[in-house]
């Protein structure tokens, strides 16, 4: 007897065909990447953090995960600490393009008519508009004009209020969050087994010039690789993150689909 699950890939295909083809389930499509994130954390945040919110709105709010995207755009100095440094793995901005704008084409003649991108690598978000512009019109061309995809990243839905709760010494902003306080609670939370804090490196936010250059200069990264200290993380706020999120994205998804 076969579980219960949400996720597309673990369905045999009568089951898949049965959920999507009437259109109303929404499919939902984790998109992360292989970059690392300082000495404390795996090469795969990016793709953990939105596969759980993924799989939390599922069960919450009903819905398929497809199976993630796990590389992702390369990685910018100033959000990611670069596409240098070793372990960051990435596409080129058409290929991801390219991939994503198949999948969402593919889905769609398959009857889904709701998506919902959970984004979880800040570089990607261009790459992520190009392709849903692109998807939209070739569906157009097939005579598929009714579906809408939402575009989300989970870290916009943190409030004012979790924000003070959250950084109660100031908030260095979500640009140099690499590898700090979020990401790290939320791994805390999640998959503690993922982290190792003892070797968190604790340094100021990285600060950088108004400008960039390229090739880029890798003594402007902090060499451990995060853009701020984790050192304030926990599982406590990790924990708080999860819900906050996770519900803020459930109330924008029942906005969009009913
Ligand atoms: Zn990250």
């Amino acid at each position: 007897m076969r579980r219960e699950t949400v996720f597309a890939a673990e369905l045999a295909w009568p089951d898949y065909q049965a959920a999507v083809e009437k259109g109303a389930t929404p499919m939902l499509i984790p998109i992360g990447s292989m970059e690392q994130h300082g000495h404390h954390m795996p090469l795969h945040v990016d793709v953990l953090l939105p596969t759980e919110f993924a799989r939390r709105v599922a069960e919450t709010a009903g819905g398929l995960v497809a199976p993630p995207f796990t590389y992702g755009y390369k990685s910018h100095q100033k959000s990611g600490g670069g596409n240098h440094l070793p372990g960051t793995t990435s596409l080129d901005g058409a290929t991801l393009v390219a991939a994503l704008k198949n999948v969402l084409c593919a889905f769609a003649q398959h009857g889904v008519r709701r998506f919902v991108l959970f984004n979880g690598h800040y570089e990607n978000s261009w790459f992520l508009v190009e392709a849903i512009d692109l998807a939209l019109k070739e569906l157009r061309w097939e005579g598929i004009s009714d579906a809408k995809i939402v575009l989300l990243s989970y870290w916009d839905f943190v409030t004012e209020e979790t924000i003070k709760q959250l950084y109660p010494e100031g908030f260095p902003g979500w640009a140099v969050e690499h590898g700090g306080v979020l990401e790290t609670s939320l791994m805390l939370a999640l998959y503690p087994e993922l982290v190792d804090l003892a070797r968190a490196v604790d340094h100021p936010p990285a600060s950088f010039p108004p400008y960039e250059v390229y090739p880029v200069k890798p003594e402007w990264t902090p060499p451990s690789g995060t853009l701020s200290s984790p050192k304030a993380a926990s599982r406590e706020k990790g924990a708080i993150l999860l819900e906050v999120c996770t519900n803020g994205i459930v109330q924008a998804l029942k906005a969009e689909f009913t």
